[in-house]
């Protein structure tokens, strides 16, 4: 059941700012607060989703593309296609997800250490 008052479904109706990096009509890119690496940005889909299955099981494909293509337009807008990046989405209590809304990390801007 999806939270309807989790951190990212506030800052999609803008009760609360965020430093936004790319925004178009399926998804919303912005900096981590708490940044892992020199480049930590979070994409949401604007479609309300708590998890990787969630969104592609019960969104439109349409919008699952968009949301994809949309990570790559990130990437060409941070630049770092060649020097590479980490995509990261967490699910659920063993992904260790903390905010209930399906979230990809991009991890970039410098080597980005093993997983564990
Ligand atoms: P998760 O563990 O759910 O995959 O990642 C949640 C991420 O959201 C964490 O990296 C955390 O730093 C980030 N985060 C939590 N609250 C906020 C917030 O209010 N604003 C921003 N920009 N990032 C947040």
């Amino acid at each position: 059941m999806y939270d309807e008052n989790n951190i990212f479904a506030k800052i999609l109706k803008k009760e609360i700012p965020c430093d936004k990096v790319h925004e178009d009509e399926c998804s919303l890119f912005f900096n981590d607060i708490n940044p892992q690496a020199k480049i930590h940005v979070l994409g949401i889909p604007k479609f309300p989703c708590t998890t990787f299955s969630e969104f592609l099981t019960k969104a439109e494909n349409s919008n699952i593309i968009s949301f994809f293509k949309s990570i790559q337009i990130v990437i060409n807008k941070l630049n770092i296609e060649n020097s590479g990046y980490r995509l990261i989405t967490n699910s659920g209590k063993d992904g260790g997800q903390e905010v209930p809304h399906f979230h990809i990390h991009i991890l970039a801007g410098e080597k980005i250490g093993r997983l564990r």
